[in-house]
């Protein structure tokens, strides 16, 4: 993990680079807390917001952000809004209750590989996915399997460097009603009072930790890197 002051070098030094990033999931509970991540560290000359529907997003601060409305189911006739972004990061995802079994693997894997294609045929360097603690292609939970499938159909793109992160039960003011999960909440966040990084993340630490894993190169010779839900909380803690 970085100190404060290499931190901010890092950060100074990714600026004059002038890269572009888009957000597949930019309304999502983690891809907003990016959004407004980058936003207030400005790391990038363009954001381009990838998406099914369009946000409502005025003023001032949101004027290098542009937003690109996609079909998902025909991604192809989209792939010029995969063009031209040096770092892409995917926080995509649905739930078996929302959309059932079919749907999630659809969403959770198909457009996330098929997204990853584009992108890198767009010129994509970096790509970034959010997958969850415990993906395991070989897993007999579908969650599971097909999180390990993702990430695994993504590697095989081929970026130059792919940084998976996988974090455990996200803490957030998620406003749509998931009762089971906010229970998880209330029980998690009194157990992350005494083992904050064991069992749960806020989806603020989720971002910062992307942004930093960004701004620092990628460790040596390794093309992908995996960050489990320790690693996301230390990298994230650096401001
Ligand atoms: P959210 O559920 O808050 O947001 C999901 C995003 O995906 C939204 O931007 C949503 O767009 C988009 N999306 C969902 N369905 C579709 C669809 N059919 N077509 C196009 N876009 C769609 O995400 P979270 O921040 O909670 O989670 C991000 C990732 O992290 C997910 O992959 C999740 O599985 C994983 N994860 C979650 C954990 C948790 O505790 N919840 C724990 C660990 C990992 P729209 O706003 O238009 O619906």
């Amino acid at each position: 993990v970085p100190s404060p002051e290499e931190l901010k070098n890092l950060r100074d030094c990714f600026r004059e680079m002038k890269q572009t990033c888009f957000i597949l999931g930019a309304s999502g509970e983690t891809g907003k807390e990016l959004l407004a991540e980058i936003l207030r560290q400005q790391l990038f000359s363009r954001v381009t917001l990838i998406g099914r529907r369009k946000l409502n997003l005025e003023g001032k601060l949101y004027s290098n952000v542009s937003q690109e409305l996609v079909d998902f189911e025909k991604l192809d006739e989209y792939a010029a809004a995969f063009q031209g972004h040096d770092v892409g990061f995917c926080c995509l995802g649905t739930t078996k209750a929302k959309a059932g079994a079919e749907g999630f693997v659809r969403v959770d894997r198909d457009y996330v590989e098929r997204s990853a294609q584009l992108a890198k045929a767009g010129g994509c360097k970096h790509f970034v996915l959010q997958t969850t603690k415990g993906a395991d292609s070989s897993s007999s939970f579908l969650y599971l399997r097909v999180k390990g499938e993702t990430e695994a159909r993504v590697q095989a793109v081929g970026f130059d460097r792919y940084s998976i992160f996988r974090p455990a039960v996200l803490l957030c003011d998620r406003q749509e009603s998931r009762p089971a999960e906010w229970m998880t909440r209330k029980v998690l966040g009194v157990v992350a009072h005494i083992f904050p990084t064991a069992l749960s993340i806020p989806t603020t630490t989720v971002a910062r930790a992307m942004l930093n894993n960004v701004v620092m190169p990628g460790p040596s010779g390794q093309k992908v890197e995996v960050l489990e839900n320790a690693t996301i909380h230390a990298l994230g803690q650096a401001k």
